[in-house]
């Protein structure tokens, strides 16, 4: 176990620029034994409200280190940008960027997928899946001592779900659309963008905004080698806090588009089968220069949502185009009408 965790020696490091329209709250305190450890949010850009918001979130699964890191990386590069790039300031007067590196301290502490409760923060959502899921892989309630636990039936969420929840509805509230990126790592070989559903294979209603900015990125990005696609089409799981997000915004028309960049580690561990030598490395590089090229690659991917968020009134389809997007996201995703 480590005593201090280099993430948030970064972020606290990062906390300490002084910049105008940058400023962080912590979101909660998460206990873990004596010790006490933030889960701080930071707010860059506009200070009016109804502005578009985009939300990086890193540090759900805590043995994910990766995902941290790279939102730690694209914090360090916005804020020095910051110091020096009037075009940038004036960009962030029309849009309010919230990065959320750590999520998991205490779960990133220990190498650990779930909290210091053992919860799996993205099986924790009250709500079932729609079609059926592969056990234990989508969520159980059986022991903490497994992976992918649920939490105990009717028991409230946990700190930091709960810590993620409440910001996300306090952005939606104040936001025409917000446009959220939860980075991950452990699946598969690709880098994969996925939408919801992650409980259902019904199409998710906004699925003509995901087409429109899978083209967005396919004009703009056009060598990138992200595949976005619903999460549905790889496994389906139980309590998914985005799709529980999302279907609650929803219920109250508010636009919330949650995307999850799942980096592939298994590429790493090809490279590098002495990887799997630690448990940490089936879902994190270990050479330093893999680490840094995936902290290099992504950077521009956020950079584009960031962008696309504080515009899209520009892409986001309306009216009979809105139609049209729609059917023909059918099609592409669903192979229908
Ligand atoms: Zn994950």
């Amino acid at each position: 176990m480590q005593s201090k965790l280099p993430e948030l020696a970064e972020l606290q490091r990062l906390l300490r620029f002084d910049i105008p329209r940058v400023h962080h709250e912590t979101l909660a305190q998460i206990t873990d034994g004596p010790r006490q450890f933030p889960v701080d949010a930071v707010f860059i850009g506009s200070e009016r409200l109804n502005v578009p918001t985009f939300l990086l979130v890193g540090g759900v699964h805590g043995v994910e280190r990766i995902g941290s890191q790279v939102v730690l990386a694209f914090l360090n590069s916005l804020l020095h940008r910051l110091t020096w790039d009037q075009q940038l300031q004036t960009a962030l007067e029309s849009v309010r960027i919230v990065c959320l590196p750590v999520l998991n301290p205490v779960g990133m502490i220990h190498q650990n997928r779930g909290n210091g409760n053992g919860v799996d923060l993205m099986r924790n959502a009250p709500m079932n899946a729609l079609d059926p899921i592969t056990w234990p892989f989508g969520g159980q309630r059986m022991t903490r001592r497994l992976p992918w636990f649920r939490g105990a039936l009717g028991k409230p969420l946990e700190v930091e779900s709960q810590a993620l929840c409440d910001l996300v509805e306090r952005l939606c509230q104040q936001s025409p659309m917000v446009m959220a990126l939860d980075v991950h790592s452990g699946f598969g070989s690709h880098d994969r963008l996925w939408f919801p559903m992650a409980g259902s294979r019904q199409p998710v209603p906004h699925i003509a905004d995901y087409y429109a900015l899978k083209k967005l990125l396919k004009r703009c990005h056009p060598h990138h080698r992200y595949l976005l696609e619903p999460q549905s089409h790889h496994y389906l799981c139980h309590g998914d806090l985005w799709d529980y997000l999302y279907l609650n915004a929803n219920s109250r028309q508010q636009t919330l588009l949650p995307i999850t960049l799942e980096l592939g580690s298994w590429r790493w561990v090809k490279k590098n089968p002495l990887q799997l030598r630690s448990f940490l490395g089936m879902f994190h590089p270990i050479k330093p220069h893999r680490v840094k090229r995936v902290l290099r690659e992504n950077l521009f991917l956020i950079e584009m949502l960031w962008r696309a968020s504080a515009n899209a009134d520009q892409w986001v389809p309306k009216g009979s185009k809105r139609q049209r997007m729609h059917k023909a996201a059918l099609r592409h995703w669903y192979q229908n009408d």
